[in-house]
């Protein structure tokens, strides 16, 4: 499976390690949130290593729709009345600084990588109540919204929050320039980190510093990463001829569409579900019949799916990665806006490192308690994990490697998932999606 990204842009394939080394920073895992930290921390002038146990970018930032907003779904409103209007604001702040460093990076650099500035949308077919609410929050707080009746999408909607001033682009070709000058060690799977020694299938690098910045951190102890968070995924169509919506379009509605142009095609998103709990119907179907109907003279071209990491109170987890380990820092979380979100990690991680505080580390802090705003998913995401770990004890169950909870074959997808945590395997069983690390064994 690739996406409409990978077929269209050639990263320079890097050596493996070989042998030991030693660095100030190792940073794990070279997709958007890897790549940017180390980018901001060679800036700083520290010496960085990336470990990659595949390719750069061949991650989720590969499977991306790669909108760069601080648009995150109604997120405002719900993160006033849980979080409160300080933490709220903070976290509008940090996502529309990071919004507006990308455009600033890629004018510097001059890096071509198909960036348009585009106006985002939240749109509703069936209430504008919710919309209204999000749109008095969000102005409150500082960020540029606005309501409006009507937009670029060939149907009707009963309103739609504007936000202006974000952004699209291909996130590959983007991936491909900033990271030509890092050093980054590809086929190099890191097996374990011991201290400040991360091992890998490939020899050793010690480093003063380790980031997982690997989507969904593998390491369980400490951190209890498995414990706050779970994962998502969705079903991409890529299809063309479309003309351009002039924006970038998310439904608020359940069973709503995701939309965004590029070069001439339109990128459809649909059907979000925990991954491990696959649709009753078949999502690329439904999207079969959508496009059909919205726009009868495209062709479909390529599908594909993504999933990213939810957090209990929405809200990334960026900083130290335990109170036990000062020295390591974790970058995860993003629930599915990480462009936004890896820029506001590399620039804070890239502080922390060097030993300054930002306005956002308490927010952003994984240590955080933010109770009243994770009850919910906390009593959710535990359910699903005793079901998942108690049907995994069971004669015939196919495990996963990573805390044993029994497999689900996703028919759409076709692959086994994790019910608890997200990993995802292959039909031969070689893995596709962490935490687990393994490849099952082989399948029928
Ligand atoms: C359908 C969908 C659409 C989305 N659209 C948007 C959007 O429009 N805008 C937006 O902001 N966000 C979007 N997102 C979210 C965004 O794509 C992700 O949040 C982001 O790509 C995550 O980046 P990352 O660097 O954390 O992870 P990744 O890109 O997955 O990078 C992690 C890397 O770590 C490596 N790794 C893992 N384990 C190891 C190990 N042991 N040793 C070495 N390397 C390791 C992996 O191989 C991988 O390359 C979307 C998500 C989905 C599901």
């Amino acid at each position: 499976m690739k996406s409409i990204w990978m077929d269209s842009t050639l990263i320079p394939r890097r050596n493996s390690l070989t042998g030991n080394k030693r660095t100030e920073v190792v940073i794990i895992g070279a997709g958007m949130a890897g790549i940017l930290t180390a980018f901001y921390l060679q800036r700083h002038g520290v010496h960085v290593v990336v470990l990659e146990a595949n390719r750069i970018g061949s991650g989720q930032s590969g499977f991306t729709t790669a909108k760069i907003t601080s648009q995150h779904n109604l997120i405002y409103h719900k993160l006033e009345k849980s979080v409160g209007k300080e933490s709220a604001r903070l976290y509008g702040k940090a996502n529309q600084l990071a919004v507006e460093e990308y455009g600033k990076l890629i004018k510097r650099y001059s890096i071509q990588c198909h960036y348009e500035k585009k106006d985002a949308y939240l749109y509703s077919v069936q209430e504008s109540k919710k919309l209204l609410e999000e749109v008095q929050s969000a102005k409150e707080l500082g960020m540029p919204a606005s309501f409006v009746r009507e937009t670029k999408l060939p149907f009707p909607v009963c309103g739609a929050v504007r936000f202006t001033g974000q952004a699209q682009f291909n996130p590959l070709e983007f991936i491909k320039e900033i990271s030509s000058g890092i050093t980054v060690y590809e086929r190099t799977k890191v097996l374990k980190v011991q201290g400040h020694d991360v091992i890998t299938d490939r020899g050793v690098v010690k480093a003063e510093k380790i980031v997982f910045a690997s989507h969904y951190p593998f390491v369980n102890v400490p951190g209890f990463y498995f414990a706050k968070m779970y994962q998502e995924k969705s079903y991409v169509m890529e299809l063309g001829p479309v003309e351009d919506l002039e924006g970038m379009y998310l439904g608020v509605d359940k069973k709503a569409y995701s939309f965004r142009n590029y070069d001439g095609k339109l990128l459809l998103g649909f059907g979000s579900h925990r991954t491990g709990k696959a649709p009753d119907t078949d999502p690329f179907i439904t999207m079969r019949h959508t496009a059909e109907h919205l726009f009868h003279q495209a062709e479909e071209f390529r599908s594909w799916t993504a999933q990213d990491c939810m957090t209990l109170d929405s809200i990334p987890y960026i900083g130290t990665f335990s109170a036990f380990r000062p020295d390591w820092y974790v970058a995860t979380g993003f629930g599915k806006w990480g462009m936004s979100s890896s820029m506001v990690a590399a620039k804070m991680l890239s502080m922390q490192i060097t030993g300054k505080r930002t306005p956002y580390d308490a927010v952003f802090s994984p240590q955080r308690h933010h109770i009243k705003a994770s009850a919910l998913r906390f009593a959710e995401h535990g359910l699903e994990s005793v079901k998942g770990l108690s049907a995994g004890v069971k004669p015939g169950a196919v495990n996963c490697p990573h805390m044993g909870c029994r497999l689900i074959w996703n028919q759409y997808d076709k692959r086994w998932e994790c019910p608890c945590h997200g990993s995802g395997f292959e039909i031969s069983g070689k893995i596709s999606a962490g935490p687990a690390q393994q490849s099952l064994p082989f399948i029928d």
